[in-house]
């Protein structure tokens, strides 16, 4: 026997038949004897338009009170609670729904974005011993217990509240249910050829996850590697009577490197095209003017990337390089701009048709040389490369967006990820 988190994501849910499959994979387990608490997202779409009624709610002021808005947005999850519940027993299990404040999951009051604070576990587990019953959790959803408000974890926080829950009971494995049946090497609409990993570990898959791959919520990646939960991401579209329960389903384990025998030096290859690069010429080449370029931009939240300083050629200036989200672009330019006087430079050079090419894997810890190939294998294609970056288990090049499917396949063959063709 053992105790599983099952947690199914907006597709899984988004309509009544898929919650009656959803409630098939469930009794699947059950009939196999595991205790199983489940945790469910908003049926698909919902949250989306939850927000938009908030927003259409507000006229006058800029921005809406953020306890009302997660009343509203918590909702969603609310609803397939309940269905998955009368589902269940509808299937004779033994089923019962708990919201986020009746467990309760306790969180901070950072309304819109709430980190879990505390989980307690026993009275579920007791129900599993003495009922056996399935618990049906509401994803997504928490209580600040000071001010007694509702509060939400965040776009994408049910895979958040699934592994918080996993850590509170114990469990063996907290099966992620969702519309892709696991993480890839790389995204497969890009390279055809990318392959399906078995097992990733923790600090890799939080890599993956900061840099886009949209399978978990980075949160939940982090809690994973704190608690050491172990993170199964399978596809809720398999067919539950074709499952074997004690079989050796498809998916990704995402756990502790420890339990990766065959590590691999390159795990995956992640990119974004969401970046922008700003460069400051000849700025001063003295103490403190680091200082009076990013104290602004962190004051005005924008997250600096990748930084490039060059050495000055003459002793005196030099230019200074980085990156930031595209979506802070024109942002960013106007902080620059304003902090013109401290920062004292004679011209700023921008592009927003760059991409970010990063190269993830543990065993680069241990491998010397990684990346110089991939600088080989780039040049020969004649991509030039803008900036680079590295850090212990990743690098990252900035590239000319317009060559990123070129790059992006250049390394996933050049790192002998390319899966053999039938
Ligand atoms: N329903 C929420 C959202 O769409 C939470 C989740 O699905 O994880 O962001
Ligand atoms: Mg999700």
């Amino acid at each position: 026997m053992a105790r599983l988190v099952m947690k199914f994501g907006g597709t899984s849910v988004a309509d009544i038949e898929r919650i009656r499959n959803v409630a098939r994979h469930v009794k699947r387990e059950v009939d196999a004897g595991h205790e199983v608490a489940v945790v469910v997202s908003a049926m698909a779409g919902t949250t989306d338009r939850l927000v938009a009624w908030c927003e259409a709610a507000l006229k006058e002021r800029r921005i809406f009170d953020a306890r009302e808005y997660d009343v509203v947005v918590a909702s969603g999850e609310q609803v397939t609670a309940g269905l998955l519940a009368i589902a269940l027993q509808d299937l004779d299990v033994n089923a019962r729904s708990w919201l986020g404040w009746q467990l309760p999951i306790s969180t901070s009051n950072t309304h819109g974005s709430a980190r879990i604070l505390d989980i307690t576990g026993d009275k579920l587990i007791r129900r599993f011993a003495e009922r056996q019953e399935v618990a049906v959790i509401a994803g997504f959803q928490g209580l600040h217990q000071e001010t007694g408000r509702i509060t939400t974890l965040g776009r994408g926080g049910s895979d958040t509240s699934a592994v918080a829950i996993a850590a509170a009971i114990r469990a063996d494995r907290c099966d992620i249910y969702t519309d892709v049946d696991g993480v890839y090497t790389t995204d497969p609409r890009v390279v055809p050829r990318a392959q399906r990993l078995d097992k990733v570990a923790f600090e890799e898959m939080l890599e993956l996850a900061s840099l886009g791959a949209k399978v978990l919520q980075v949160r939940s990646v982090e809690l994973g590697m704190v608690h050491n939960v172990r993170i199964f991401v399978r596809s809720s579209f398999d067919r539950p009577q074709d499952i074997d329960p004690h079989g050796n389903p498809p998916g990704t384990l995402i756990c502790d490197e420890e339990e990766i025998v065959e590590q691999q030096v390159v795990t995956g290859i992640a990119f974004s095209r969401d970046e922008a690069q700003i460069s400051v010429r000849q700025v001063r080449d003295q103490p403190g003017v680091a200082a009076a370029i990013f104290g602004p931009l962190a004051e005005a939240n924008i997250n600096v990337d990748m930084i490039v300083q060059n050495v000055s050629a003459d002793g005196k200036t030099t230019d200074l390089t980085f990156t930031v989200p595209a979506a802070d672009y024109q942002r960013s330019l106007d902080v620059i701009d304003k902090a013109r006087q401290a920062i004292g430079y004679t011209r700023v050079d921008s592009a927003t048709d760059v991409a970010k090419i990063s190269v993830i894997g543990i065993g680069m810890r241990s491998h010397a040389g990684v990346a110089a190939q991939a600088f080989r294998a780039l040049a020969d294609r004649s991509i030039n490369i803008r900036a680079i970056s590295t850090s212990e288990i990743k690098f990252s090049l900035l590239i000319d967006a317009a060559f990123t499917e070129l790059a992006v396949r250049t390394l996933h063959s050049l790192y002998g990820l390319d899966k053999a063709t039938p």
